[in-house]
């Protein structure tokens, strides 16, 4: 399984790529102010927090059980949509602890959630079979390697949808961390230039 720092990093880097390139753009600037910085730095711990989600169990193990078994909580797989969902309400509660706000604490919900579903993302992309649909569908899948199947093992049409699943599921989690954004201080806005 990848390090937890390369879990912060993918959701920081890359799935929240926008939000980097437009605080850093706002510091290099000076434009931003402490209380600003102060938002940020939340996010941060909460989209940190959140990327790590799936791998809580790690602690509860050592702790506990003496092993290093991080994929389950006794019989429930957390590398699954259904225990990364609680992220969900984890960014809720502190959403709302922060804000005060029912609306911006549901932003922070979906954007804590789409960090935690980053984190099956990344284990998938390391090749690690996850427990997606547990539990409706009970056997590990790794969706990317869908990616590289060969047209000539199967169909042309099986080897797009194969493609199509893989790059829309990253689609669907950068596009939620995004939309939460949006509503958290962040404005993505096409403004095009009067000629
Ligand atoms: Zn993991």
């Amino acid at each position: 399984m990848p390090y937890p720092i390369a879990h912060v990093m993918f959701f920081v880097l890359c799935i929240s790529a926008a939000m980097t390139y437009v605080t850093l753009g706002a510091v290099f600037r000076k434009e931003i102010t402490p209380t600003n910085m102060l938002n940020v730095i939340i996010l941060l711990f909460v989209g940190g927090i959140a990327a790590l989600f799936p791998d809580v169990t790690a602690v509860y193990n050592i702790l506990v059980n003496g092993t290093i078994e991080h994929v389950n909580l006794g019989p429930i797989p957390t590398h699954s949509i259904l225990f990364s969902s609680l992220a969900f309400f984890m960014g809720i509660g502190i959403g709302y602890v922060v804000y005060r706000k029912y609306d911006k604490a549901i932003y922070m919900g979906i954007f804590a959630e789409s960090a935690s579903l980053s984190h099956l993302l990344l284990d998938d992309l390391a090749r690690y079979e996850i427990d997606y649909f547990y539990p409706l569908y009970n056997t590990p899948i790794s969706i990317f390697s869908y990616v590289d199947s060969s047209i000539s093992r199967g169909s042309f049409l099986h080897y797009l949808l194969a493609c199509y699943i893989s790059i829309m599921l990253l689609f669907v989690v950068i596009m939620m961390a995004l939309f939460a954004l949006e509503h958290l201080g962040f404005e993505f806005r096409f403004r095009p230039k009067n000629e």
